[in-house]
């Protein structure tokens, strides 16, 4: 086949997506930035194993990869005492997840990639996407143009494609405060016994009073790793801070810092309302694909990857236009992202919360370890409809709070909005049918949350 397909950016999704194109026949290339040694940032990550083999990619363990599982998670609202704490705990053994470094999540996918004939280009910085005729046609980067068929963007949150498209593809290029989350990470030195830890895994609400912030302290066999997540980057000085207050109860979080430290903005919200347009695809985070509230984009990703493959393989033309790629859309937000984007809602409401109502939410059993344990793999809204005997009572707490019970039932109306609109998705691309579908998509997202933060709406 004589097609050519630029990946620009090695994203996640946009390599495994490459994988599986080159295997069908397409001449595949994947410009990125980086080195290949310095691909993925300096720490492990979680991820789904079962994704892996969506895209047809050896499990770590048959290719000789480091990896394990992933501990359970025990929550705590700003002031949670050990009492009120929430372990998570799974329904099935599938939804537990692998951790592994982040580059050896790269030698994986890129050496699977590799394998079917991707070609990599590497130290390649992209300035934009060159556009002719209302169509992309190729990328401008610091070593020439290049032109191909088809641009799948998988450039990340802050794409350089995605936020210089012409307005007329209707693609969303910025994003608004809160539907992005700045995420602090490091590992530290571990000056107790791992084994006299209690809660290995701790994910911790801030008591600080002020903006939204969330932190993780996970225990490994030799180090400590702190995650800190602001809606507004944290500085160096707000970091030492919040450390420094958790060391006083957490012994196992030391002084000296060995790894990490950078701070990285996660996309915190609904999928991109358009993926395509005529010559281009968006991927992972480049189109806001995270789980929104635990911030996991991999799986989420690497599992898109093949539907938007499948899109291209599918389109006979071979013209990759709006009109032939929105398969990919239809069958994305109809397989994932129809259940996913309204979780979106439910960390609007989180992160509108003041301290003592998430305190109370926990120590009045409000929320629960089924809600709690919603991991990467299940991003599905529905995860938080469930059976629960004390249902009643917790209803009754919940409306005890009427602040919390009207932010609850906003959430509620919203997400069946937004299921319901779903079902309006056009099936068959019609321009002036998605930019309606779209922008009412995300009328019903920004709307709720102007409600939440009307201090950000003026
Ligand atoms: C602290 C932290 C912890 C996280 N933990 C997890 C986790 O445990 N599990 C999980 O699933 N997700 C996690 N995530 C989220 C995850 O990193 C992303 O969702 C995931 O990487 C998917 O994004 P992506 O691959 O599409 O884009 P990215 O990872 O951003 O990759 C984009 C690629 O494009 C390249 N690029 C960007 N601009 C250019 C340019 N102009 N020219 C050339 N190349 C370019 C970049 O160098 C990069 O290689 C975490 C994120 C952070 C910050």
């Amino acid at each position: 086949m004589d097609k050519k397909i630029i990946v620009a950016g090695a994203g996640h999704g946009g390599v495994a997506a490459a994988a599986l194109l080159s295997k069908a026949g397409f001449d595949v290339t994947v410009y990125e930035r980086l080195p290949e040694e310095k691909l993925g940032h300096d720490w492990f990550d979680a991820i789904n194993p079962a994704v892996f083999k969506v895209v047809g990619c050896p499990h770590p363990e048959e290719v000789g990869i480091p990896w394990k599982w992933r501990a359970d998670v025990t929550y705590f609202g700003p002031n949670t005492s050990d009492e009120h704490k929430i372990p998570q705990r799974f329904k099935k053994p599938q939804d537990i997840e692998i951790i592994m470094e982040r580059r050896d999540i790269y030698r994986l996918l890129c050496g699977y990639a590799k394998e079917c004939g991707v070609r990599f280009v590497y130290e390649t910085t992209i300035k934009g996407p060159i556009v002719e005729k209302n169509r992309v046609t190729g990328i401008s980067t610091d070593k020439g143009d290049f032109f191909a068929d088809l641009i799948i963007d998988a450039a990340g949150l802050n794409s350089v494609l995605r936020t210089k498209l012409p307005d007329e593809m209707h693609i969303q290029k910025q994003i608004l405060k809160n539907e992005r989350i700045f995420t602090y990470r490091a590992f530290y030195d571990l000056p107790v016994d791992p084994n006299s830890v209690e809660d290995v895994f701790k994910v911790m609400f801030d008591p600080d009073p002020g903006e939204f912030s969330l932190s993780w302290i996970y225990t490994q066999e030799d180090y400590t790793d702190l995650l800190i997540g602001h809606i507004v980057p944290p500085t160096e000085e707000e970091i030492e801070t919040i450390a420094e207050t958790y060391r006083k109860t957490n012994p196992q979080l030391g002084k000296n810092r060995f790894r990490g430290g950078q701070t990285v903005p996660i996309p915190f919200r609904r999928p991109l309302s358009v993926l395509v347009a005529d010559g281009y695809a968006a991927i992972g985070d480049a189109a806001f694909m995270t789980m929104p509230l635990n911030c996991s984009g991999m799986s989420v990703s690497i599992e898109t990857a093949k539907i938007l493959a499948d899109a291209i393989i599918a389109d006979e033309t071979k013209t990759f236009s709006a009109e032939t790629l929105w398969k990919y859309q239809y069958d994305f937000y109809h397989k994932i992202g129809k259940n996913m984007a309204p979780i979106a809602l439910v960390k609007d409401m989180i992160i509108s919360l003041r301290k003592e109502q998430i305190d109370y939410a926990f120590d009045r059993g409000i929320i629960t370890r089924r809600e709690l344990s919603i991991t990467a793999y299940q991003h599905s809204i529905w995860e938080f409809l469930h059976f629960d005997p004390k249902l009643i009572v917790r209803g009754f707490r919940l409306l005890k709070d009427k602040e919390l019970t009207k932010k609850a039932c906003g959430v509620v109306a919203d997400a069946v909005a937004s299921f319901s609109h779903m079902g309006r998705l056009p099936k068959k691309y019609d321009r002036d049918k998605v930019v309606k579908w779209a922008d009412k998509y995300d009328e019903i997202y920004t709307r709720r949350l102007s409600k939440l933060f009307p201090e950000q709406a003026e």
